[in-house]
């Protein structure tokens, strides 16, 4: 089994039916620079791979799977979160962009 580390998320911006605009995670890009959208991301968790965050100086966050955007009224799946922890640095979606 793999460990693989990312270090930047790609995010995207979409308008709900509201009007309103935010943004949500499409997709990973590693360490190695390699980038991976959400659903290869949930494909290897599946098959017992492990991914974490990695940020300096901070804990490695695991990253799992989620079912939707947490936004009300979005549907984009999968999705992908972290544990919480003592801090927020190392949060999925936190880190900088890629
Ligand atoms: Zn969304």
């Amino acid at each position: 089994m793999a460990t693989y580390y990312v270090t930047k998320v790609r995010k995207q911006s979409v308008m709900n039916k509201d009007g309103n605009t935010h943004e949500h995670i499409i997709g990973v890009v590693t360490k190695l620079g390699a980038f991976y959208t959400n659903k290869e991301v949930v494909d290897s968790l599946d098959a017992g791979h492990e991914w974490y965050t990695e940020v300096e100086k901070e804990p490695k966050a695991k990253i799992k799977k989620k079912g939707y955007c947490p936004k009300s009224d979005c549907y984009h799946n999968p999705y992908l979160t972290t544990d919480p922890d003592h801090t927020t640095k190392n949060n999925l979606e936190n880190l900088p962009r890629g």
